[in-house]
């Protein structure tokens, strides 16, 4: 187990400007061999650490996984190694992750091993694709990260408030290429780099490259972007002393590029003008403002010495090195002059095999079109929903053939053609990426991996930059890990019923967990606060907790995010007003585009809320307004004029408890929300929920809670008057003071309320409601309460079902 002092040593460093963090990467030798690394650092520490210049001292050991997609030795066999001699003795141990030879539940077994260890700061990347072996990639770079993170955010959500601070978490690293030379593959590298820091990289470690240019524009990309993330720069002895000049400039080393130039350079000079020329990369990196550097391809630690002492003589002064460190490929393509000034990008043409698919997506796969629904309905009644029978197999057979001929379609059956601008990175890949590129396109564009095939991302840039706006959506567009359950099925028919990523959930997902009458989020809102003016900036484990609610929600697939801070409020309403102002900003900053619902019984903080949604340049989804009721109509339906939103209709007024006065009361509502340009879609109607375990009416002739919810969400869907509008429900007081499997009846509670017609929830939006069925006798339990218009012998009945449910339920005592 790592010592407590290392396991965050380069975080720490990476995250303090002032300090530079040295990385060293080490890898086994030939027949699986430890030595090299146990030799590096046992003269390292026999060396003592004031050998290395106090500016360059080390931070950490990083080592790769598999690398060249060889066998080698695993880097958690190597930290138990070391461990169990006692050799990082002040050093943190950074492993890469990759996934060319695990699934996603190796990789999270793995992970779990290296959080048991204490491990801190990981790699995360696709890898290389295996030599001998067949790949996995069911994840690739962005897919892992995600999982990452939401492991730190299960992490955070289970810890005691008092424990918040000692909660295990990933550093989570990505790797990233400036050293690409066509437009193409430069621009996918950059985009890539964003999305990846919007899956959870904190910091990034650049691929090798010889060309301080590239070194510098991506540092410029960064600043031009406003993109904060630490880069490690990566630094790699280019000696004679190995075969990697060569494998490098041969294309055996994917990803790296050596030109003809700098080969034959390297090849006329002697060891310590290597030495030079890393010493002088390792300057360079420092004074362009990277964090640090990973020095790789030196096991011999004098050596490793010797570039850092010379790095520190050289200091600032390395661009009289400059050309010595300039080896681009002929007809280099960089993102800005000699200026600074960014160049104009390309606009590509469309290529007939990307109109073809655009128009034939358009008629019958486009919702908006009619071919769809024809289409669809065709399919319905040849019985092809059920994923057999002749329809069904004759109908995927010749799918299959067609997408082969024309995508080189392998059959994942959770197609992403209209995402990747017509474009298959399963078949067009040699990875088969989710999110493709790699980052092992060679200098002209082609796959590093299969020289006879242009890159995948080549093509799929040029496909975006054809359409409006679409090298926009490229750059946001982030594709979920495929569902590989439906692997060769037929992907045109998962995706016209709804089974592939593009499934809609059957109910409107409004997270609850932002709450602040919960009592555990409460107390650490409440701690957070109380950190002062800074605490929504300055990092925190409370401050944590809350981005941990926000990523871990969106994760989920919440389709708003509520936010409720009235308990603040009681002494002074102004207190809700400012911290919704805040809570507003770290959901639209966290929120992967996630929209809020500003949720208050204070119309001041539903404004104030509103307001700061929209105070940003950046696009926002319409938020969602909770609540307006029947005596603020006139105060926040004008506001529709300035801010677009939908909101809550609340049916709850005084004295009025029926359906029919319910259904009324809505119809009061809805009529206003059209006078102030409301669309009917853009309303959710709402109404009280009732304890199932006390919703007992005792009076003949009087019905139940329930009942009336219920029916009145029958009796407001079917007005065709109010045609479109949605029903929600606050589904966590149905369960209240049961005394267990509370979850299960929630669940079971929508699923009969969705017979009604509910379409929306404000739910934990962890719990999927909506899309795993409930349990049946449960279900029953709930319909008996949905029955309760006054008849007794029904309320016997679901009296009698509550007892039997309490009984075999009851915790032991
Ligand atoms: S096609 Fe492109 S993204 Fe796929 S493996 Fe080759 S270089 Fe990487």
């Amino acid at each position: 187990m790592l010592k407590d002092g290392l396991k965050n040593r380069l975080k720490n460093r990476l995250k303090n400007s002032n300090d530079f963090a040295v990385c060293v990467e080490l890898t086994g030798g030939f027949g699986y061999n430890f030595e090299p690394i146990e030799k590096f650092l046992t003269d390292y520490q026999n060396s003592g650490v004031s050998a290395l210049p106090d500016s360059f001292s080390l931070a950490a050991v990083t080592v790769p996984q598999n690398p060249g997609g060889v066998a080698n030795i695993e880097p958690a066999d190597v930290l138990s190694q070391l461990e169990k001699q006692d050799l990082l003795k002040g050093l943190d141990f950074l492993p890469h992750v990759t996934c060319k030879d695990h699934n996603s539940s190796a990789i999270t077994s793995s992970l779990v091993g290296f959080k048991k260890f204490g491990i801190s700061s990981i790699l995360a990347m696709t890898g290389d694709k295996p030599a001998a072996a067949k790949g996995v990639f069911e994840l690739d770079s962005i897919g892992l990260m995600q999982l990452i993170l939401k492991m730190n955010n299960d992490s955070c959500l289970k810890a005691k408030p008092e424990n918040l601070s000692d909660n295990h978490q990933f550093f989570i690293g990505g790797a990233v290429s400036p050293f690409k030379y066509t437009e193409a593959s430069q621009m996918q590298q950059y985009y890539k780099m964003e999305k990846k820091i919007k899956s959870g990289a904190e910091f990034l470690i650049t691929q090798v490259g010889w060309d301080w240019k590239k070194s510098a524009e991506l540092a410029l990309y960064m600043k031009d972007n406003k993109i904060s993330t630490p880069v490690i720069g990566n630094v790699y002895l280019l000696s004679t002393i190995t075969p990697a000049p060569r494998l490098m400039h041969d294309i055996k080393l994917p990803g790296c590029f050596v030109s003809d130039e700098l080969l034959e350079k390297v090849y006329s000079e002697s060891v310590d003008d290597h030495i030079e020329r890393a010493a002088q990369q390792v300057a360079m990196y420092k004074q362009l403002g990277y964090a640090g550097v990973d020095v790789g391809g030196v096991h011999d630690f004098n050596m490793f010495k010797k570039i850092l002492v010379r790095a520190d003589e050289i200091g600032d002064d390395w661009q009289q090195y400059k050309d010595n460190l300039c080896w681009p490929a002929k007809d280099a393509w960089y993102l800005y002059d000699g200026k600074g000034k960014k160049v104009q990008l390309t606009k590509f043409g469309k290529k007939f095999n990307q109109r073809t698919f655009d128009m034939f997506h358009r008629c019958i796969l486009d919702t908006d079109h009619k071919g769809f629904h024809v289409f669809k309905k065709m399919m319905e009644i040849l019985g092809t929903k059920k994923g057999k029978g002749f329809f069904y197999k004759s109908f995927n057979a010749c799918e299959k053939a067609a997408k082969y001929i024309l995508f080189d379609c392998q059959e994942c059956g959770d197609c992403f053609l209209p995402e990747n601008f017509s474009w298959c990175t399963i078949g067009g890949c040699e990875k088969g990426m989710d999110n493709a590129p790699c980052g092992d396109s060679t200098a002209d564009g082609r796959c590093g991996n299969n020289l006879d095939r242009i890159c995948i991302g080549e093509y799929i840039y040029k496909a975006a930059s054809a359409k409006k706006g679409g090298l926009e959506k490229l750059r946001l567009m982030i594709n979920r890990p495929r569902k590989t359950e439906l692997e060769h099925s037929s992907s045109i028919l998962n995706y016209l019923f709804g089974k592939d990523h593009t499934m809609q959930n059957p109910l409107i997902t409004i997270g609850e967990s932002i709450h602040a009458s919960i009592p555990k989020t409460g107390k650490i809102m409440k701690e957070l606060v109380a950190l002062g003016d800074d605490c929504y900036s300055k990092p925190s484990p409370q401050l944590d907790y809350i981005k941990a609610l926000i990523e871990s929600q969106a994760g989920d697939g919440a389709d708003y995010m509520a936010v409720n801070l009235d308990e603040f409020g009681e002494a002074d309403s102004q207190v809700t007003v400012d911290m919704m102002v805040e809570y507003v900003k770290m959901v639209r900053n966290w929120g992967a585009s996630v929209p809020i619902c500003i949720d208050s019984s204070d119309d001041n903080v539903l404004i104030a809320g509103l307001k700061e949604w929209y105070n940003t340049t950046e696009f926002v989804k319409q938020p969602l307004v909770n609540s307006i009721k029947d005596h603020n109509i006139e105060k926040l339906m004008p506001l529709k004029k300035h801010f677009d939103f939908a909101f809550i209709g609340l049916l709850v007024s005084e004295g009025k408890e029926s359906v029919d006065e319910l259904h009324k009361l809505a119809k009061q509502i809805f009529d206003a929300a059209m006078e102030y340009g409301f669309k009917a879609e853009e309303i959710f109607f709402d109404t009280t929920v009732f304890p199932l375990a006390i919703d007992m009416p005792m009076e003949p002739g009087k019905s139940g809670y329930t009942y009336r919810a219920f029916e009145t969400i029958k009796k407001i869907k079917n007005d065709s008057a109010m045609k479109g509008v949605h029903f929600s429900l606050g589904i966590s007081n149905s369960v209240r003071d049961l005394p267990a499997r509370k979850i299960g009846v929630a669940r079971a509670y929508v699923e009969k309320a969705m017979e009604y017609g509910l379409d929306a929830g404000i739910v934990n939006s962890a719990h999927k409601f909506g899309q795993t069925p409930a349990d049946g006798e449960l279900v029953k339990l709930v319909d008996a309460f949905a029955k309760l218009d006054g008849n007794m012998d029904d309320l016997n009945n679901a009296m009698m079902l509550m007892g039997e449910f309490c009984s075999k339920n009851r915790k032991p005592v």
